[in-house]
């Protein structure tokens, strides 16, 4: 009877969904790849790709010419019947998607501007030759992916080892992330052919190379050597195998000074480098880099550079610029704060040095070596170059899928940022304030309608500034000074840094990673900042007191967005009282009333009296007096 009584009544009801902020998320399973926990699982693996390369550059033609040999180890459980690779520099081909569309610049609210073509010149990726064993493998472009067959299918846990052949003319302008000055200073990313990373997730992931999505690589070795003219000064990822060729007895010895110098050593100084630059020096000179454990790698080449080095705890810090860029005499001691400053904040910096090259690039970035223009401003010289150097923890040690996901990658390192801008200027107005900037940009960019969830892949988004930096800054900001608490945050986020160090994160490890360290639930959090647009409108509607000792408040949430609140009381005896109510106060629905104790009549309500929520309707913040 009873039995048939439940079952008539829920014949009755329509099905309700679950709409409560508070659900959860719909996330993939875990499993012994990534477990639930948000850590590698035990039988975690990737794909290692390591790369022995010879290039040569013709500065004539600007012509780069490169064989090399691509160890490539298949830790995945599957057979692979065949490869892909990424041949970048054909972007600039006429059959690249670039091309075709040739978009013109991104223009965003902040004034940001993003141009992802080459501005007309028509290049591209010659491969001369692609086998294995000896044996030519049969290919087939798609723009700038291609697959490659392989002899026979290479079981798990098998090595291949792959011998190609290439050349490409460096083009003047590479989509904003490589190039040159005629043939005075080359800054060369995307340069050689390179795998795709094949993944438990997604297998293969061949997403073309458009312009705003980036890079998704595989970690590994590098030994590259490079033949230029002998008057060139070569700055690299990894560490020179062959100082003596390379460098004269007077710079090895400056070197030696710089191993113990807290400030630069002019290695080489502004009088030399325009001598240098004059000079016409005979002959070609070979370089020899190597690197482990990284997951590309990059390179410029100049005969006019100044050098400046410096050390901090046995990090090398370079600064490459040509004689006229002024105001790169202080950008050694900014980058040697950046690197102490992430170092000690996040995780220590795991490679021999770090290395800036002043250039054409507006701002890159590379393992070891990140590309920076010359800026006037000396807090805007600072921010790209201290943002270059904050992609060295995000995305070069945490190697999450930036072609998928920028928020990961550009919005990590953007929070990051704040930090060491706020450190290096302590004590300035602007460092005081420069964190507010993203509640202006979100006022300015989160037009309903028009902003679209973070999640959105960055080809498919219209406002990237904001999308990929400036809101998931605003979203780690809120999360550690509104929800968690710094040292709690922090201790995740750490954490998080940690057990994905050389390995390929998806936002599933990064979601339970925070959960499980910070023990709290956070699917609402990240449902209304990354998957949703939601908007925060968080609202007094009166307060009373009530008997001699309470106060009562009445709130309510009118967005979709849920956060903690936070409030003051003003009293009539002129005193004010500050109150925080953690988030599970919209639990039952979108009013709450907040019972405080207190023997004060009040007369005043103030939510978020420090306006520093995106609350889209301040009007509403404020009772009485
Ligand atoms: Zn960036």
């Amino acid at each position: 009877m009873l039995a048939f009584l439940t079952v008539a009544s829920l014949a009755l009801q329509s099905p309700v969904a679950d709409t409560s902020p508070f659900r959860a998320l719909g996330l993939p399973a875990a499993s012994r790849v990534r477990s639930s926990s948000g850590a590698p699982g035990p039988d975690y693996w990737q794909q290692e790709a390591s790369y022995t390369i010879r290039a040569a550059l013709d500065t004539g033609p600007s012509l780069l010419t490169g064989a090399e040999t691509i160890h490539y180890v298949n830790h995945s459980p599957d057979a692979l019947e065949f490869v892909w690779m990424q041949i970048e520099q054909n972007i600039s081909a006429k059959n690249s998607i670039t091309y075709q569309l040739n978009q013109p610049p991104l223009h965003f609210a902040g004034g940001a501007v993003f141009d992802f073509t080459g501005k007309g010149f028509i290049g591209g990726m010659t491969i001369e030759r692609f086998a294995a064993a000896g044996k030519e493998l049969t290919r087939t472009e798609y723009g700038t992916m291609m697959r490659v067959e392989l002899p026979a299918p290479l079981a798990p846990g098998a090595a291949i080892d792959f011998d190609v052949a290439w050349h490409f003319p460096v083009p003047p302008y590479g989509s904003g992330r490589m190039g040159r000055i005629g043939n005075r200073l080359y800054e060369m990313g995307q340069w050689y052919p390179r795998l795709v990373v094949y993944d438990d997730v997604n297998g293969w992931n061949p997403l073309p190379y458009i312009g705003a999505g980036e890079f998704y690589l595989e970690y590994g070795g590098y030994d590259v050597s490079l033949t230029l003219p002998a008057g060139y000064l070569v700055a690299a990822t990894g560490t020179v195998q062959n100082p003596a060729d390379v460098w004269s007895a007077t710079m090895r010895q400056r070197l030696e000074q710089a191993k113990t110098a807290d400030d630069r050593v002019q290695i080489v100084t502004k009088s030399e480098a325009t001598a240098h630059g004059a000079q016409r020096i005979p002959g070609t000179r070979t370089w020899r880099f190597t690197a482990q454990n990284v997951r590309d790698f990059a390179w410029a080449a100049s005969p006019d550079f100044r050098w400046d080095a410096s050390t901090w705890n046995g990090v090398q810090i370079n600064t490459f610029y040509r004689p006229g860029a002024a105001p790169w005499e202080e950008a050694n001691r900014m980058a040697r704060f950046t690197i102490q400053h992430f170092s000690e904040t996040w995780r220590q910096y795991p490679w021999p040095h770090a290395t800036t090259v002043e250039g054409l690039i507006e701002g890159m970035e590379y393992p070891m070596i990140t590309f920076v223009p010359a800026i006037e401003k000396r807090e805007d010289q600072f921010w790209v170059l201290m943002h270059e150097f904050g992609h060295q923890w995000f995305p070069m040690i945490v190697g999450a899928d930036e072609r998928r996901y920028p928020w990961m990658d550009e919005g990590f390192n953007t929070f990051i940022d704040y930090g060491a801008a706020e450190g290096y200027f302590k004590g300035t107005a602007y460092a005081d304030t420069v964190r507010r900037e993203l509640l202006t940009a979100f006022h300015v960019s989160a037009v309903p309608g028009n902003e679209q969830p973070l999640i959105t892949k960055p080809v498919e988004q219209r406002d990237l500034a904001w999308g990929a930096y400036q809101k998931p800054a605003l979203m780690l900001t809120v999360l550690r000074d509104r929800v968690l608490g710094r040292e709690t945050f922090e201790r995740a986020m750490r954490e998080y840094i940690r057990r994905w160090e050389f390995k390929h994160p998806q936002p599933a490890d990064f979601f339970r990673t925070m959960a499980n360290v910070s023990g709290r639930d956070l699917d609402w959090f990240w449902r209304g900042w990354i998957y949703t647009t939601a908007r925060l409108d968080q609202a007094v509607d009166s307060a009373r007191t009530v008997g001699t000792d309470s106060v009562y408040v009445f709130l309510s949430n009118r967005g979709q967005m849920v956060l903690p609140l936070t409030l003051d009381l003003r009293f009539a005896d002129g005193t004010s009282e500050r109150r925080e109510l953690p988030v599970e106060m919209w639990n039952l629905g979108d009013r709450f009333t907040a019972r405080f104790a207190t023997p004060k009549s009040v007369v005043g309500v103030l939510v978020d009296p420090t306006a520093s929520l995106p609350d889209v309707n301040r009007g509403n913040n404020s009772w009485g007096r």
